[in-house]
């Protein structure tokens, strides 16, 4: 979210010059201070959601369009509540049953949607740098929710969230990322999100679905399930076996990748904590028992994504350089 600054919550005036566009592509659009920000934004709006009226007046009149490309059933339905609970109107438009069907290109179906003059456009894509082409054809703000294996920035933002919420702290904090990192944009996104924080990421898996010189982006890796034990949070990916090479052989069976590389309670320790961004294939990559027991975080992570995706829009559409200061306002 480049030019991201402190600025303190507001809302919109009649008469203010309309604000820089600002995108959330990748993680590297944030630095420390955006991500402190955006989940100080994040703590507000929850405090705000224990109230029996939900709804915040902060996004009145502007429109979130949700493109998605590819299946979604967290990030859709929570970028969806996201802007309703703004106040901000919504569309969807998914490419099974739109045009995209009739063979409509990416820059068509985004220059149709932009005729509606959308604030913001959020869109899920299989080709990584979609949401970048369709920030050079429209004048919305973008917002990534998953290119491909590339990114997947607001997820690793609920990520953050949901473990400062749960462990009180962010710097220190040493992840255990485990299983289909080649495939994983939410991988991508996390360890690069963890290292902006001060937290310490390691990769665990088998050689074959761990990127080469994924190091580079300061994680380390590991290829022993053991070494699962020394970290504060095991954080599961899903096999991604929609992303495989037809024919190319990543593990000898899904049975066998259970058992070597499955997170099992007999493989955590006390204390630990888990997570899954969802969705999980159980029994593959996380034992049902584990992801039903009061050490996962599953269900949080759900819904850290409503609050941190409020988070986003807001500060996207209400927040950004000059401002001044006037508080959200909590309806
Ligand atoms: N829902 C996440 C994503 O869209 C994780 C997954 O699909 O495994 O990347």
């Amino acid at each position: 979210m480049t030019e991201l600054t402190t600025a303190p919550l507001r809302v919109a005036r009649e008469g203010d010059p309309p604000p820089p566009r600002r995108h959330l592509l990748a993680i590297s659009d944030l630095d420390r201070n955006s991500v402190d920000r955006l989940l100080g934004t994040a703590t507000t709006i929850a405090r705000s959601l224990d109230r029996e009226v939900k709804k915040l007046p902060a996004l009145r009149g502007r429109l979130v369009v949700n493109l998605f490309y590819e299946s979604s059933t967290r990030t859709l339905s929570s970028f969806d509540l996201a802007a309703k609970r703004l106040s901000a109107d919504t569309m969807a438009l998914r490419s099974s049953g739109s045009s995209v069907d009739k063979g409509e290109s990416l820059k068509d179906t985004a220059l149709t949607l932009a005729e509606y003059d959308p604030d913001v456009i959020v869109i899920r894509h299989p080709h990584i740098g979609a949401p970048q082409f369709v920030a050079n054809v429209t004048h919305a703000h973008i917002v990534n929710a998953g290119d491909g294996k590339h990114q997947h920035p607001t997820q690793a933002l609920l990520d953050l969230y949901t473990m400062r919420e749960a462990l009180g702290r962010l710097d220190g904090v040493h992840v255990a990322i485990v299983g289909d990192v080649l495939h994983s944009r939410v991988a991508r996104s996390l360890i690069q999100a963890l290292a902006l924080v001060g937290a310490r990421a390691t990769l665990v898996g088998p050689p074959t679905l761990i990127p080469r010189g994924v190091e580079s982006l300061g994680c380390e890796v590991s290829t022993d399930i053991a070494d699962i034990e020394a970290a504060d949070v095991v954080y599961v990916l899903r096999m991604q076996r929609e992303r495989m090479d037809a024919g190319a052989a990543y593990v000898p069976s899904l049975r066998e990748y259970a058992a070597e590389w499955g997170v099992t309670s007999q493989r955590l320790r006390p204390s630990q904590i888990v997570m899954h961004p969802g969705p999980m294939n159980r029994g593959v990559e996380i034992a049902p028992d584990v992801a039903d027991s009061a050490v996962s975080l599953i269900s949080e992570q759900v819904r850290s994504g409503l609050v941190v995706r409020m988070a986003v829009l807001y500060d996207l559409l209400a927040g950004g350089p000059g401002d001044d200061a006037r508080p959200l306002e909590v309806a």
